[in-house]
């Protein structure tokens, strides 16, 4: 209870003191802002009458022609980074070709200003419920040893959970994180079917690789205390309201560099069963690559140019990419499917060399750019014009209203709570769609610490890293001074030359903006589940 109030009050302090100490007086109402807000609970959203008509027709025209809802698949890639992807301007360049994701971008639409939260974990819940971890209470990785002191799903309405009861089949393969407590796992919150691992990659190798843990592996007291904490060591097939079990027990880099492999198995066949159903489908496809540590799979050892396993991994997801999305065209319902393609945050950097690569400022768990500025892709043949790219913005918790939109769902969606996300589907239909989002706040666990707005971002709490590669061991959250810090991306895409003295009146409009956002929590409380700082 103590920490509640304790966390509740500090979020309330850093509004005020964004609203008071270096800020300029916000005037009540924001002269940059466009965006409406639609109900209280609802995040105000830009209005493109034009193009929803054209993605209301495009949806209607497809059910009549498929008689069914479309399916959803997502393709989640761990700790990418930005500039991996050919497309993104890596691939082949950086020693790692992408050929896959690259033709998907050049088939779909390819943004170039998706966000991600900073970390695995809050991205993974806030894409399936709409809403930003501060308010679920999944504000970082839980980590073996973590006692968490209440279930955050027993409240959320998650994506699979709507979709399912819509009768949709739900089926989530590969890497969760989201909880490995029984209540906590992908078939206790609305899936059908899980096959995959409850942790991340570094979670279960630290038990096995001797070469980099050799303080753990080697040392049966400590591995015994490892184990202790109940951290996982399998792939796992589990079945709501049925059986958990596990299938294969990691117990060396060499099993755990087999996982995506098994994961893409499993998920290639069932696109096969379920595309054979009468029901429409939603698969979470999510990589444990190429989160640290990286393993090259036996198929993919030397397979990159560059020859590290990080970058061998990378080719290997990208051909996986390719893999499914072949599956769904030899099932018949490439059509009818719609493929988005991400990472859940920026590379880890404090991994290097085993870590991606990122054009800008900081990495994984940074509120700069590098931690949160994602590649995304959607794909949808016949519904989405090939050759689009856009700079509008897209925050990835948009996926959440996005795909209720698609399924016929947007009366469900809750209004007992904030929900963050914001419905894209005229953005991504339209032929020249433009974003229905105009702000993106950035959130470094409990702390608000940016804020994105048109090519504008403005930080009231800064991330030092003090040392130039390390953004999770060492760094420090630091309040602004004299003035937030004001950045035109556009010209200043690495964040390293603040502006706001000479545009006092877009930092009080922005100030404006913030102050509302900070507002939406004094009705909607944020849930506190035993996560600390
Ligand atoms: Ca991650």
């Amino acid at each position: 209870m103590y920490a509640f109030k304790r966390h509740s009050s500090a979020i309330a302090v850093a509004a005020a003191l964004m609203l008071s100490a270096g800020f300029p007086e916000a005037s009540a109402q924001s002269v940059l802002s466009k965006a409406e807000r639609a109900s209280e609970s609802m995040e105000p959203a830009l209005r493109h009458p034009d193009q929803d008509a054209q993605a209301r027709a495009k949806l209607e025209a497809l059910r009549a022609r498929m008689g069914k809802q479309p399916n959803i698949v997502w393709l989640v890639v761990d700790d990418m980074g930005y500039g991996d992807p050919g497309a993104f301007g890596g691939g082949a360049a950086i020693g790692a070709a992408t050929p896959n994701m690259d033709r998907l971008a050049r088939e779909g639409l390819k943004l170039t200003s998706a966000y991600s939260q900073p970390t695995c974990t809050p991205t993974r819940s806030a894409i399936l419920t709409g809403r930003l971890p501060v308010r679920t209470g999944l504000t970082r990785p839980i980590l073996a040893g973590d006692t968490i002191t209440r279930n955050p799903w027993a409240d959320e309405i998650s994506l699979p959970r709507l979709l399912g009861e819509a009768g949709y089949r739900t089926v989530l393969s590969g890497k969760w994180h989201v909880g490995a407590a029984q209540g906590m796992r992908p078939h206790d919150i609305g899936f059908d079917e899980f096959y995959g691992f409850y942790e991340a990659e570094k979670e279960i190798s630290q038990a096995v690789d001797k070469r980099r843990y050799p303080d753990l592996v080697l040392n049966p007291e400590r591995l015994a205390m490892l184990r202790k904490t109940g951290a996982s060591d399998a792939l796992v097939h589990g079945f709501k309201g049925g059986q958990t079990t596990d299938v294969v027990k990691i117990d060396s880099t060499a099993a755990m560099a087999e996982g995506d492999r098994m994961t893409k198995e499993f998920s290639v066949a069932k696109i096969k069963e379920l595309a054979a159903g009468n029901q429409p489908f939603f698969l979470e496809h999510a990589f444990m690559k190429v989160h640290a540590d990286n393993f090259a799979s036996k198929a993919f050892e030397g397979k990159s140019a560059s020859k590290y396993p990080y970058k061998d991994d990378v080719v290997e997801v990208d051909a996986y990419i390719g893999e499914i999305t072949k599956a769904l065209e030899d099932a018949g319902v490439l059509d009818n499917t719609f493929i988005f393609i991400t990472s859940d945050n920026g590379p880890q950097l404090d991994s290097w060399p085993d870590a991606g690569y990122t054009p800008f400022r900081g990495a994984k768990a940074s509120a700069w750019e590098g931690g949160v500025r994602v590649p995304g892709i959607a794909y949808w043949r016949g519904m989405i014009a090939p050759g689009r790219e856009s700079d509008d913005l897209f925050d990835l918790m948009d996926l959440f209203n996005t795909s209720v939109r698609l399924a016929g769902l947007e009366k469900k969606i809750p209004s007992d709570r904030y929900i963050d996300g914001i419905d894209q589907t005229s953005f991504l239909l339209g032929d020249k769609g433009r974003s229905n989002r105009e702000k993106v706040y950035i959130w470094a666990e409990r702390d608000l610490m940016a804020m994105r707005m048109y090519e504008y971002k403005i930080h009231v709490k800064v991330v030092q890293e003090h040392a130039q590669w390390l953004n999770i061991d060492m760094t420090t959250i630091s309040d602004v001074g004299l003035a937030p810090w004001l950045f035109n991306l556009y010209i200043d895409p690495k964040e390293q030359y603040p502006v706001g003295h000479r545009m006092n009146a877009f930092l009080a409009s922005m100030a404006a903006e913030m102050k509302g956002h900070a507002a939406t929590f004094k009705k909607y409380p944020p849930k506190n589940i035993g996560l600390g700082q």
